[in-house]
């Protein structure tokens, strides 16, 4: 996902080796250049992590089995599953771009889906009850975008 800030970055090309099943593979990576913040190495990161996917996907298939995901798949999104802050970041900034009507009815199914889990009791439960709400970056205006990057240490 770029964002102003990174159509604007220039970027460099990093060559991994990877090794993993018995497999290796060589993977470009476009590496942000300069001072940078952890949600611009997400993208880099998500290359290394669908490079080894795709070699256990390739080992599985060598032992004549299938991994079920596919697309229109969605078992991921009616489990709890965990995200590190990072990726929870660039979520939030994600949702943040959508329009209007998108981006409030998106917040509403989060907040529905936090109360659920509070609800289960899965939640900080010193946390107060039925406050929770996702909380959006403001929108990626030019103006925000500078103020964001002279307020990065
Ligand atoms: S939703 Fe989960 S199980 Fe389904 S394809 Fe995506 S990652 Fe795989």
């Amino acid at each position: 996902m770029a964002d102003a800030a990174d159509t604007a970055a220039s970027y460099d090309e990093a060559r991994i080796h990877l090794r993993a099943g018995g497999r290796d593979r060589q993977v470009a990576v476009p590496v942000p250049l300069g001072p940078r913040s952890l949600l611009d190495l997400l993208p880099p990161a998500r290359v290394i992590a669908q490079a080894l996917a795709a070699l256990a996907a390739e080992a599985a298939a060598e032992q004549g089995q299938a991994v079920a995901c596919r697309p229109g798949c969605a078992a991921c999104c009616r489990q709890y599953a965990s995200i590190s802050v990072v990726e929870a970041e660039a979520l939030a900034r994600l949702i943040a771009r959508l329009p209007p009507p998108k981006r409030d009815a998106v917040c509403e199914r989060f907040d529905a889906a936090l109360l659920r889990l509070e609800g289960a009791g899965l939640l900080d439960p010193r946390a107060p009850r039925g406050t929770r709400r996702i909380t959006l970056p403001p929108r990626h205006t030019p103006a925000a975008t500078a103020a964001a990057t002279s307020s990065t240490p």
